[in-house]
């Protein structure tokens, strides 16, 4: 086990940095908003930029505007270890989410670099530029840059809600015109995430940290029953191709099996759009979002398959029709297992509970996960709740996470 900082004192500097880099997009009322490339988003990278300066570190950007700061090895020609997380946040976000994950690397460097010196190998800490897609229609832009999954032709075209080209934005904020270095890397050994929950799994069951061992796979459709619209008060019900009806029956399918799943799955509709949407009018189409989540491919395909062999039967049995469009399938990624062990054993020293457990949220983790050996590490969410003002970790867990973090760089950089 190797020397800690005092439990006490890195909970007070965690929780002063965490209301430090708050105040860049703070809305004063605990509500934070940075979106990629806008002002409250510069100044917040500028500021970290600085920071790790000011700790002594290497700071430079990519041509993307991921902020990296790096602490050379001893042996310089050893891969890179890269902790970090996404400086952006969903509009009228929490202080919380990306933030700690960058914070906790600043934190955890500056001590290893005090009390240990150089390192063997290098660690650069991120400041990823984007991961949740709540400017232009595009998520992962930070860490899809880097591991090349993400590339310049994909942003082309794509707008922001006021109709701001992304690479008109890219351009003010000084990013994508090769002033900095192309951000695809091929040095990285490894990717370590620190994040909070943003579920109440950890809280519930009285654990300090959670183990990622997989990121869920989703798939999302767009499913339109197409049914005729008439006059509410004469037709009769045996007449009727009632949209509304067939929509009504085919959640109540989807909710009611995904409740029979005992292995994890998740399936959400959360979003109906109804044509005419006139209270006296048989609905003539209904449009419902489904979101279905597992951490095992086949299943989600399996749960998808079986419902919507049953969909064509009861559209038929209603004189409508279905059309389920999917605009996005995304694979499970699996956490690296021996950087999993490695934190199991570093917890267990510290006496530290833990959890091994699924994430149902995507994280920069899944992207890196297909390109090199990734660890996504959660500390709770107080209530579960995220991409709000409410968002809250307490501080005793924030400082856990980051002894974690200190633990898991000394063992694979020094
Ligand atoms: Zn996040």
């Amino acid at each position: 086990m190797i020397e800690q900082p005092k439990p006490s004192a890195l909970s007070e500097q965690v929780q002063n940095m965490i209301e430090w880099l708050a105040s860049y997009g703070g809305d004063g009322k605990g509500g934070v908003t940075r979106l990629l490339y806008d002002p409250a988003w510069r100044a917040a990278q500028q500021a970290i930029k600085s920071k790790m300066e000011e700790l002594g570190l290497l700071a430079r950007y990519d041509d993307a505007g991921n902020l990296f700061g790096r602490i050379d090895g001893h042996d310089s020609k050893a891969p890179v270890i890269l902790t970090g997380s996404h400086i952006d946040t969903v509009i009228g976000g929490g202080k919380y989410d990306g933030a700690y994950g960058i914070i906790a690397a600043l934190i955890a460097v500056e001590y290893l670099k005090t009390y240990y010196g150089l390192p063997i190998k290098p660690i650069e800490v991120v400041s990823l530029c984007e991961e949740e897609g709540s400017r232009f229609p595009i998520t992962y832009w930070g860490s899809g840059s880097i591991t090349g999954v993400k590339k310049r032709e994909m942003v082309r075209g794509i707008k922001d809600a006021n109709n701001v080209p992304f690479e008109q934005a890219m351009h003010a904020a000084g990013f994508g015109t090769m002033q900095h270095p192309e951000p695809k890397r091929i040095d990285l050994e490894c990717f370590i995430e620190l994040h909070i929950e943003q579920g109440e799994v950890l809280e519930r069951e009285k654990k300090s940290i959670g183990i990622v061992s997989h990121i869920v796979g989703q798939r999302r459709y767009d499913i339109t029953v197409f049914g005729e619209s008439n006059h509410a008060g004469t037709t009769p019900m045996q007449w009727r191709h009632d949209a509304m009806f067939t929509a009504a029956e085919l959640i109540r399918l989807l909710i009611h099996r995904a409740n029979m799943e005992k292995s994890g799955l998740v399936a959400t509709v959360g979003r109906i759009d109804v044509k005419p949407n006139v209270g006296n009018v048989i609905a003539r189409e209904v449009t419902f979002s489904l979101d279905v989540r597992h951490s095992d491919a086949d299943k989600i395909h399996a749960f998808c398959e079986e419902c919507f062999g049953e969909f064509e039967k009861i559209a038929a049995q209603h004189g409508t029709s279905i059309v389920c469009e999917k605009w996005m399938d995304e694979s499970p990624v699996a956490m690296d297992s021996s950087l999993s062990a490695a934190a199991e054993n570093i917890l267990k020293k510290e006496g530290i509970s833990y959890k091994t457990m699924t994430s149902g949220a995507g994280h920069d983790s899944q992207v890196f996960g297909t390109y090199c050996p990734a660890a996504l590490l959660f500390v709770p969410s107080r209530g579960g709740i995220s991409h709000s003002p409410e968002e809250y970790t307490n501080a005793e867990d924030l400082q856990r996470g980051v002894r974690l973090l200190i633990a898991m760089l000394h063992k694979l950089a020094y």
